[in-house]
């Protein structure tokens, strides 16, 4: 255990950024430290001290959601900072919020000994992917004794003996040690401000347009979590490259049509584009093709020992001979949860990327595949010049077969 921590410390270098810093004094940034804060258009004061410029770009990012559950000042309660920097493992935890963030805590948390419960007020975990992903989650974390409780909240929390008991709104009562909060994030918009430049933020976040203006005003933008777009890494990352080329004098607009991700589950969960719910929301008439691996694929153990999941690719359907998609799902495959070393998958990217694995062939059977998605150009792989998403794909290796693949076909029908 305590190789694996000091493992991660390093990893994560032990929270110290001063090789960052003066890597980027190096590039020639001045790299100021304090808490900033707007004081007028092109004025941002920090440590006493007002900093004047054409361009302001709010890049303050999000902060943990903590849900009204009345006691909870009165037991110890972790986010994702100290659970991901505790040394130690509590006997019993109790994990409120069943997204991507809490399944990842619940299984490596389960996995070096504790007993965890998950409580989720959804009726599937991961709820914002198919309810196919949500299915799958439970049963994995179940069939490894982690305890799901979806459709149900956490209200009250009160001191017990050395730990803790919460009370969920079906009356049931769970002891723990540690409430885990990963009931999502919300955007840090307050005490930056706003006011002095005449920005209102809204419930989601800083309200931008395509260009990541902020609110149309000019040398004023924002980018990241705090915009509340999608809170992951690679679109504050895309949306840096949008602000950057528009700064220096490059039109260049935002689609989010086809934002990937992946949660480092065991099975992982991976997807780009808009689920099926959401593009029937948005009116779009769509054709949905899901795939047992297990069937389908002629050597689904490549990678797994133990082959399970369903691809789902999806495409708009209507335009006849049209292959454009809009989305799909890869419910399964390999794990590389952050923070837990030693696991192999690294290098499926790399494989899955040279369309060695068998992935694509499944795909291209398919009626729609994934096709043209608007992922491609938020992708990023403009004439293969950079590969924004590689990182977050990189043990994906059905997400980035199949993006690989809409890729090769995206081009091919140019
Ligand atoms: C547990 C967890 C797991 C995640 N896993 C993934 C993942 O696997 N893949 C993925 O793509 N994304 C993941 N994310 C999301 C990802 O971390 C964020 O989307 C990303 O960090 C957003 O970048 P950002 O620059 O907008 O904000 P941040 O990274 O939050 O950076 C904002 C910075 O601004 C500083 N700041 C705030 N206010 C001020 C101020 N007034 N003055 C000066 N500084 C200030 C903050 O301290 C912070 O350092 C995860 C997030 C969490 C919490």
């Amino acid at each position: 255990m305590k190789e694996l921590f000091d493992y991660r410390d390093y990893m994560i270098r032990n929270l110290d950024d001063s090789g960052q810093v003066e890597g980027y004094e190096k590039k020639g940034v001045t790299v100021v430290k304090g808490e900033g804060r707007l004081s007028g258009p092109g004025k941002v004061e920090v440590n006493g001290e007002t900093l004047e410029a054409e361009h302001v770009i709010v890049a303050t990012g999000s902060e943990p959601n903590v849900p009204p559950v009345e006691g909870l000042d009165e037991v110890t309660v972790w986010t994702n900072r100290e659970a991901t920097t505790t040394r130690e493992v509590p006997d019993r935890i109790l994990i409120i919020g069943g997204g991507p963030n809490g399944v990842e805590a619940s299984q490596w948390l389960s996995r070096f000994g504790s007993e965890v419960t998950i409580v989720q007020s959804p009726e599937s975990l991961m709820n914002r992917e198919d309810p196919e992903a949500g299915r799958l989650i439970k049963e994995a974390l179940e069939d490894e004794g982690i305890r799901v409780l979806t459709g149900r909240k956490a209200v009250k929390a009160r001191k017990e003996g050395e730990g803790a008991a919460v009370e969920l709104d079906d009356g049931a009562e769970i002891e723990t040690d540690v409430v885990v909060i990963a009931a999502g994030r919300k955007p840090r918009t307050e005490g930056i401000g706003l006011e002095t430049v005449g920005v209102e933020p809204t419930d989601k976040g800083l309200p931008i347009d395509n260009h990541c203006r902020l609110d149309g005003i000019p040398g004023l933008w924002a980018l990241g979590d705090v915009t509340g777009v999608a809170l992951f890494t690679h679109v504050a990352l895309y949306q840096g490259r949008i602000v950057a080329d528009n700064i220096l004098g490059k039109e260049r607009r935002a689609d989010y049509r086809g934002i990937p991700r992946v949660a480092f589950s065991d099975p992982e969960v991976a997807a780009c584009g808009l689920t099926g719910e959401r593009a029937r929301e948005e009116g779009i008439d769509i054709a949905a093709a899901t795939l047992d691996v297990t069937k389908a694929i002629a050597r689904p153990w490549t990678y797994e020992e133990d082959p399970r999941g369903t691809p789902v690719p999806r495409s708009r359907s209507g335009a006849r001979g049209s292959r454009r998609g809009v989305g799909g799902g890869a419910f399964g495959g390999r794990v590389d949860p952050p923070g837990l070393p030693g696991r192999p998958g690294a290098d499926l990217n790399r494989e899955a990327s040279g369309l060695g694995c068998p992935v694509p062939h499944l795909l291209r059977s398919l009626p729609g595949g994934i096709g043209e998605t608007g992922a491609l150009e938020q992708t990023n792989f403009n004439g293969g010049r950079d590969w924004i998403f590689a990182k977050q794909l990189r043990t994906s290796a059905w997400v980035s077969s199949a993006v690989t693949w809409a890729h090769k076909s995206w081009s091919e029908s140019r």
